[in-house]
């Protein structure tokens, strides 16, 4: 009756003991207990089922170049910048490939099973455009991949960026990027946006746009990229990435500008790794952090999801697919500590940015789609904790990665033989 069942686990709302059976591709029930026997039953001993963590905010072409053709210095965004210019003549489609679907293995023992990659098509050649979309048919089976066209040099101020840009979209990229703040003007960064948003009402695609990733508290591109979305009927298909200028803002511009974007249904999408690295740098002290004020966004009812952005390239030497990680560092940038916090940015994570990329089928209802991760951990608290092992990862039904749990030994007189960091230290209530 069915192919798998998953005994003995906790859910993401805390409730404890269900079992969950899946059947042809599709999460058939969820009980305190199946009386049926299945192709196979794994006891998941009490640990943390979870629906899959999405990635709504990545560079897969750049991924994994770290060192290529040298390493960052200065560790800034423009560095970075000038240094994946040095780089980009020198990619090929197959170094690509190989870096991306390397990057896709370590994302689905993560357990991180969608994700959503802006592809830059300043270099008219668009050979990152051409690899990405191979790379997103070979991983269909396991990670579903939503590529953005990224005007990485501006839309405006690269010498062919509108014409490539549109290209990029002819071949089969899903969504219109784009960057306002990196144009040369803020009138040209305005007028980026409002082509852009053109673009995506005329072929009926969705939007996302790095969106005044600066310090600048007079910058405005975030109100225009509202505007426009209201302006073209994009309500809810619009996602403004980073948001960081917001964090330096007047207060009361703020009031004015969270009610336009609530307006629009914008997805807000911060990169709290890379804000907090790369933002604040023209500071002395006291230093912004620089993230966009995630707390007073989910507090007017706008969906706010996260997103990983960089691992291992030119602007960020770091990273490990890991989304724990990144709701770890939002936790404590956004001074989100709270237990009913913390449970938020575990939605973020996973409910959000599932919305954020219009997911179909995606969360651990009946109905939904067979896809799951058993983690070493007990709940979302102790999972935001602990970034702990993945240790089954279920894609349609079927187990795609498995890892041992973390287990230390102790050699040590009077003490236990071992310790299992997530079962051993869980809080008493
Ligand atoms: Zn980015």
């Amino acid at each position: 009756m069915f192919d798998l069942i998953i005994r003995n686990a906790n859910l993401p709302d805390g409730s404890e003991g269900f079992d969950i059976g899946l059947a042809g591709g599709r999460i058939a029930a969820i009980e305190k207990r199946i009386d049926a026997t299945a192709g196979e039953e794994i006891d998941a001993t009490g640990r943390l089922v979870s629906p899959p963590f999405c990635d709504p905010h990545f560079h897969m072409d750049a991924t994994l170049s770290l060192g290529l053709p040298r390493m960052n210095v200065s560790g800034t965004l423009l560095e970075g910048i000038a240094l994946w210019g040095e780089l980009r003549p020198l990619l090929t489609k197959e170094a690509l490939v190989e870096r991306a679907l390397r990057y896709c293995d370590l994302a689905v023992t993560q357990g991180l099973l969608f994700i959503r990659s802006h592809v830059d098509t300043s270099d008219p050649r668009l050979v990152t455009a051409e690899a990405l979309i191979e790379v997103r048919e070979r991983v269909k089976p396991y990670i579903e991949l939503q590529l953005v066209a990224f005007p990485q040099d501006g839309y405006y101020r690269a010498p062919e960026g509108e014409k490539s840009l549109e290209r990029a979209l002819d071949m089969g990229l899903d969504i219109v990027g784009g960057i306002p703040h990196f144009e040369r003007t803020m009138e040209d960064g305005r007028r980026s946006l409002e082509a852009l948003c053109r673009i995506a009402a005329e072929r009926g695609l969705p939007v996302d746009i790095h969106c005044d990733e600066t310090d600048d508290p007079m910058s405005r591109h975030v109100e225009t990229l509202a505007a426009e979305t209201v302006r073209y009927g994009l309500q809810g298909r619009v996602a403004g990435s980073h948001l960081t200028s917001m964090h330096s803002m007047d207060n009361y511009y703020v009031s004015k500008l969270i009610p336009l974007m609530a307006e629009a249904e914008i997805n807000v999408i911060p990169n709290p790794l890379i804000n907090i690295m790369l933002q604040g740098r023209h500071d002395t002290y006291p230093k912004r952090r620089g993230m966009t004020r995630v707390r007073e966004l989910m507090a007017a009812g706008l969906n706010v999801s996260f997103g990983q952005d960089c691992m291992m390239d030119p602007w960020y030497a770091m990273g490990s697919a890991d989304m724990l990680e990144v709701g770890h560092m939002a936790i404590h940038v956004a001074q989100m500590g709270g237990i009913e916090d913390k449970k938020r940015i575990y939605e973020a994570l996973t409910v959000n940015s599932a919305r954020t990329m219009g997911l179909e089928g995606y969360g651990l209802e009946v109905g939904n789609r067979a896809d799951l991760v058993v983690l070493q951990a007990a709940d979302v608290v102790e999972a935001l904790r602990l970034k702990p092992t993945r240790l089954l990862v279920v894609k349609c039904g079927k187990v795609i990665s498995r890892s041992a749990p973390r287990i230390g030994e102790l050699f040590l007189e009077g003490r236990p033989a071992s310790i299992d960091p997530g079962r051993d230290y869980v809080p008493r209530s």
